[in-house]
C-alpha cells in the first residue's frame, strides 16, 4: 500500500476542516493551541513512518498517556489490576464523579480518569513517587525511539492548579479505599504523565509493539505477552473515545485512544500504528478533525478489525 500518497490525499481532504471543533481551554497553554494544525503519520512494523501536515511537531499527549500507563499495570499486576478497575466502557465523560461514587469506588475502564488514576497508583506503589514519572517518560521514550520526549513543565504544573475534579476522583478512590498512595502523589505522577510532549511521528512509532502482538518490532523487546496486547487493544476499542467510543468504533473501527489536547492513536493489529493530532474537539472531548482523518484512513486502506 503506498502510505505516503494514502497520508498526504488525506491531508488534503480534511483541509476545508481544519479549525473546526473547539480547543481545550482549562488551562492556557492548551487554549492557545492553533485549531488549525493537523498532523498524520503511520509507523509500519518494518520500522517506516509516513507523515503528512505537522506530524513532526511535539504536542500534549494528554490521556493518550493512558494507554502507556495501562501497559505498564497490567504487565506489573496481571489480572489482580481488575479487582480495583473494570473494563467496560463507561458511556460518560472522561472526569465523571457520578458512576465512581454509584459503583463503590470500582471505576469502569483504565481509560477513563478515574481508572486512570488508580492505574497511576499501582505505578507509583511499584516504583514509588520519585521514580515514578521517570519510569513512565523511559517508557514511552524507548517505544518511541526518541530521548527528545520530555514533560512539558508549564502543563504539569497548571494540570495541577486546575485539577479540581482529578482530585476530586483521587479522594473518592481514596475513601473507598482504591489508592494506596497519598492523593497528592498520586495525582502529582498523573499531572505529569498528561504533560508529556510528543509528535505524531513519535506516538506512532510508540504503539508499534500493540500492532506487533506485544512485541516491539524494531527492537524486538517484548513488551506485554501476546494475549495482553490483544487485551490493550480490546479496551482502547470499546473504552478508548470516553462517551463516543461507539461512534468511533463504528465510524474507524480500530483500537485508539484520544487526548483532550487533539491527539489520538490507533492501533491496526498485525499491521501499524497510526497518529494524528488536530487540536480542535468535538464536544465528547475528541479531536474532530483527526477522527475524520482516521475515518478516511480506515476507508482508503480497508484497515480495520472489522474488515468484512
Ligand atoms: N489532563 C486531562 C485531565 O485529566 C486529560 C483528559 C484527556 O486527555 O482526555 O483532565
Amino acid at each position: 500500500m503506498d502510505f505516503a500518497a494514502i497520508v498526504a490525499e488525506i491531508a488534503e481532504e480534511i483541509a476545508p476542516f481544519r479549525g473546526q471543533g473547539r480547543v481545550a481551554n482549562y488551562i492556557p497553554a492548551l487554549g492557545a493551541a492553533d485549531p488549525h494544525k493537523f498532523g498524520i503519520a503511520v509507523a509500519t512494523r518494518d520500522g517506516d513512518v509516513f507523515s503528512a501536515g505537522d506530524a513532526d511537531e511535539r504536542f500534549s499527549i494528554q490521556s493518550i498517556s493512558k494507554v502507556f500507563t495501562f501497559t505498564l499495570a497490567l504487565d506489573l499486576l496481571g489480572e489482580s489490576l481488575w479487582r480495583r478497575i473494570g473494563r467496560e466502557p463507561s458511556g460518560s465523560a472522561f472526569n465523571s464523579l457520578v458512576q465512581l461514587e454509584q459503583e463503590a469506588g470500582i471505576p469502569r475502564n483504565p481509560l477513563i480518569n478515574a481508572g486512570a488514576i488508580v492505574v497511576t497508583d499501582t505505578i507509583v506503589q511499584h516504583f514509588d513517587r520519585d521514580r515514578a514519572v521517570d519510569a513512565i517518560l523511559s517508557f514511552v521514550r524507548q517505544r518511541a525511539r526518541s530521548e527528545a520526549i520530555a514533560i512539558d513543565q508549564e502543563i504539569a504544573r497548571s494540570e495541577a492548579v486546575t485539577g479540581f475534579r482529578n482530585a476530586a476522583l483521587a479522594n473518592f478512590l481514596k475513601s473507598f479505599k482504591n489508592l494506596e498512595n497519598p492523593v497528592e502523589d498520586v495525582l502529582d505522577v498523573y499531572f505529569n504523565q498528561c504533560a508529556i510532549s510528543a509528535s505524531c511521528s513519535e506516538l506512532a512509532t510508540s504503539m508499534l509493539y500493540l500492532a506487533n502482538s506485544g512485541e516491539d518490532p524494531l527492537s524486538g523487546d517484548q513488551v506485554v505477552s501476546r494475549a495482553d496486547a490483544r487485551r490493550i487493544n480490546a479496551v482502547m476499542l470499546t473504552c478508548g473515545h470516553y462517551d463516543a467510543s461507539g461512534d468511533f468504533a463504528y465510524r474507524v473501527g480500530l483500537p485508539a485512544k484520544s487526548g483532550v489536547a487533539g491527539g489520538i492513536v490507533a492501533t491496526v493489529p498485525s499491521h501499524l500504528a497510526v497518529a494524528v493530532w488536530s487540536p480542535g474537539l468535538s464536544p465528547q472531548g475528541n479531536s474532530l478533525v483527526g477522527t475524520l482523518a482516521l475515518e478516511k484512513f480506515s476507508a482508503k486502506t480497508g484497515l480495520s478489525v472489522f474488515r468484512a
